[in-house]
């Protein structure tokens, strides 16, 4: 049985598959030939990441599809609803990429409260004609241990992302719109782990008492989470990193509460105008920038390979 993983797979995916007796193609093909390819081909699955849409016309075109598979989470670029309808399966794998997210969130708080966001630009420019002055500049760094970070939405990310903050020596508060209380177990390399409760509390208690906020909600129906109010509402020079959606922080207001001093810094990994960034954004000598690579680590492409490949495995194992 073929399947086509059009936006790629890692090679342990490809293994895991193979193993399992399935044939797997790489080949990319193009949007508009992808019903064509799946037909004159046989394709019974077909795999993407974001790049390919799945959308209505191909399940029209494609009698002969029996799943559909999303390495990652969102699911934007398929007709769920309509697929389902009409009996074929769709899968993603949600957890594959949490601590890769979780990890990026940490290069930001560490980029802020050492400045290296400025400093990378700042070295190559002057880091021969003015070391010294550069070395004042950024000498009054914090330490993250013992400071307060403050996880909005508290799902899989926001449990990975409090994992790392109490292996740190942080303490953690979070706040979700209906997650009550989590246990968060931090695994140490040996084995051994510690098992810490956090109950959630209102986010104006978070706003309160965060040192730094994270944010790891989905996108919003309505409204900012993090917009004019909301600034105004937090500790002075705190700071902010955003790797969740773009949309969910209101950028003219983040802008203004930097310029203010308001939010010491910004880490974003998305953002609202994504794939085209405010170029204000881009250019804020205050934020340290990433495109959209939360997930993007070798680990969990290896882990969205083998997840992908034990559902299809035990969905079709009676027709290989
Ligand atoms: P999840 O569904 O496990 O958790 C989201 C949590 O947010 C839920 O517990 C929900 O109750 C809570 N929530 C929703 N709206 C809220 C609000 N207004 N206030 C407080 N809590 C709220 O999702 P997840 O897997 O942890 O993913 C979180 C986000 O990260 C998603 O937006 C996802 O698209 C994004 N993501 C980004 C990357 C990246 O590359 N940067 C990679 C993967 C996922």
């Amino acid at each position: 049985m073929k399947i086509l993983a059009n936006d790629g797979i890692s090679k342990s995916g490809i293994i895991a598959l193979e193993d399992a007796g399935f044939e797997v193609i790489t080949t990319k093909v193009a949007q508009e030939q992808v019903a064509n390819y799946i037909n004159a081909n046989d394709v019974k699955v077909i795999l993407v990441r974001s790049a390919t849409k799945v959308c209505k016309d191909i399940i029209d075109a494609c009698p002969g599809l029996k799943i559909i598979g999303r390495g990652g989470v969102g699911m934007d670029n398929i007709d769920v609803e309509y697929a389902r309808e009409k009996s074929i399966h769709v899968i993603n794998t949600p957890a594959s990429s949490s601590d890769s997210v979780a990890e990026l969130v940490f290069a930001h708080l560490f980029t802020g409260v050492r400045f290296l966001y400025d400093s990378n630009r700042n070295m190559p420019l002057e880091g021969d004609t003015n070391f010294e002055g550069l070395k004042k500049a950024y000498a009054n760094g914090i330490e993250l241990r013992g400071k307060t970070l403050g996880i909005i939405g508290f799902g899989r990310i926001g449990r990975s992302v409090a994992r790392v903050a109490l292996g740190l020596g942080m303490k953690v508060i979070a706040a979700d719109k209906f997650v009550g209380s989590a246990e968060i177990k931090v695994d140490f390399y040996n084995g051994q782990f510690i098992n810490v409760d956090i109950v959630t509390e209102p986010l104006e208690d978070l706003f309160k008492h965060a040192d730094f906020i994270t944010l790891h909600v989905p996108a919003q129906d309505g409204g900012y989470v993090l917009g004019k109010e909301q600034f105004d509402a937090l500790k002075d020079g705190v700071g902010i990193v955003n790797a969740s959606r773009g949309g969910v922080i209101n950028e003219v207001e983040l802008i203004d509460a930097l310029d203010s001093g308001k939010v010491a810094f910004a880490g974003l990994d998305v953002f609202e105008t994504e794939p085209t960034p405010a170029v204000q954004i881009l250019m804020h000598p205050k934020i340290s920038l990433t495109p959209h690579i939360g997930a993007a680590t070798l680990e969990a492409q290896d882990r969205i390979g083998t997840e992908l490949a034990d559902q299809i495995s035990s969905l079709l194992k009676t027709e290989k």
